[in-house]
């Protein structure tokens, strides 16, 4: 990317109307638009972060055979009407609109009452099943709340998957492996060591299911941690009862904030029933099918890691989620003679600043906007064949050769 040429700017003030940090700092370093209150555009540097992201959750899905799809986000109530949930009761989270033809539709704000639809076409026996498919898609909710910037969005996008089995054993199985790829996931953004696996409330087995909870001040869950045991509970399940289950009493835990991340559900048969979910087993028998839903909010997840590593002078990125690696500063006309040599064929690892400002004003940027590493070169560093490299995240800088700069090799 050449800042010459991108639409985007940087901007000196955070913006009046946003609390959050993460939505301040983003904003400020050109990865976000705010539209409204929990709605945000994602601009070429953020997009690029949610593509990172989604590539390595993708990855790890992939290796449990899960397959990809993309589902419609607007929503016939019909199937939602089956499982009550385009109901007015509560609290309603549904974005719905009437049809110009009659009729009213909704915004998804999940989407297991479609996927179930959906893959009814396609299972009748034994022999269809398991199977499980996964989506990327923009999740709707009227919030009551927004202010947290990407943490909790009207519009947002989430990672959803389901999967579907023809025994509990078989769920567990496949459950497990889930747990196994989203503690890689969480590992690979950066965040393995300060998000744990939860118990929370809402299993249909057990009692509990799992949340995914990155320890953070602004979180707004409260969670408490044993940590002898490495065991995080939700608030909602942090009762004597459950305790005594666990063999362990509140003294030996410490109350803390956690952001969830992502959750993961035995729905068993919860949405496969009411909907007729059913496939004919090995006796000819009808079945329901089992199922079970995995989720994780992507940008939520991106707002996570802001919030996590951000210092002082802007963002700091995991060099596995940032944009681009490199943010290259040519000083002088040696030196920007180099740079732009340097950057041609590197397009996709380099941010190459060659606005026209001085030298501070694109430091700043090069911190503000988080990228893992400065390489400069100027006259100076150039009479030793040499560039001069910054850590974001140390802020520890050194010289390097030219032919060791690994973009050259
Ligand atoms: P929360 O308790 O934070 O409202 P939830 O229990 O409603 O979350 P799910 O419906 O299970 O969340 O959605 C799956 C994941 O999507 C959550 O774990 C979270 O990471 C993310 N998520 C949920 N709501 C939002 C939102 N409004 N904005 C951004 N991400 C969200
Ligand atoms: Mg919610």
């Amino acid at each position: 990317m050449r800042l010459s040429k991108t639409f985007v700017k940087t901007l000196r003030e955070a913006p009046k109307d946003e609390t959050a940090a993460n939505g301040a700092l983003l904003t400020r370093a050109g990865y976000i638009h705010k539209e409204m209150a929990g709605v945000y555009d994602f601009l070429p540097l953020g997009l690029r972060v949610l593509e990172n992201i989604k590539n390595i959750i993708r990855e790890e899905l992939n290796k449990l055979d899960c397959e990809e799809v993309i589902m419609s986000a607007l929503q016939n109530p019909e199937p939602w009407e089956k499982t009550g949930r385009f109901s007015d009761q509560e609290v309603d989270i549904w974005f719905k609109t009437e049809l110009s033809a009659g009729g009213t539709l909704g915004l998804a704000p999940t989407h297991e009452e479609p996927m179930i639809e959906m893959v009814k076409k396609y299972v009748s026996s034994y022999k269809d099943l398991p199977f499980s498919v996964y989506q990327f898609q923009n999740k709707f909710r009227n919030e009551l709340r927004a202010k947290s910037g990407i943490l909790r969005g009207r519009e947002f996008l989430m990672k959803d998957l389901y999967s579907f089995h023809t025994s509990e054993e078989d769920l567990d199985k496949f459950y497990a492996k889930v747990e196994g790829a989203y503690a890689r996931i969480f590992e690979r953004v950066g965040l393995g060591e300060s998000t744990f696996e939860t118990f929370a409330s809402g299993g249909i087995f057990s009692k509990f299911s799992h949340e995914y909870q990155t320890f953070l001040p602004v979180g707004e869950d409260t969670v408490y941690y044993n940590k002898d045991k490495s065991l995080v509970l939700n608030k909602e399940v942090f009762e004597d009862e459950v305790l005594e289950e666990f063999g362990v009493n509140k003294a030996d835990f410490e109350e803390t904030t956690g952001a969830e991340v992502g959750n993961i559900f035995k729905l068993k048969f919860k949405y496969s029933e009411p909907l007729g979910l059913k496939y004919i087993d090995e006796g000819n028998s009808q079945q329901i099918v089992y199922m079970g839903c995995y989720g994780i909010g992507v940008s939520r997840l991106m707002g996570v890691i802001v919030e996590k590593f951000a210092d002082e002078k802007g963002l700091v990125w995991p060099e596995a989620v940032a944009p681009f690696k490199y943010y290259l500063v040519g000083i002088g006309e040696d030196g920007e003679r180099k740079a732009a040599e340097l950057y041609a064929g590197h397009e996709d690892e380099i941010i190459l600043d060659d606005r026209d400002l001085r030298p501070g004003a694109k430091f700043a940027d090069s911190e503000l906007m988080g990228i893992p590493y400065r390489v400069v070169v100027s006259e100076k560093t150039l009479a030793k064949d040499s560039a001069e490299i910054t850590e974001r995240s140390t802020g520890k800088t050194s010289m390097i050769k030219l032919d060791k700069l690994s973009f050259i090799k």
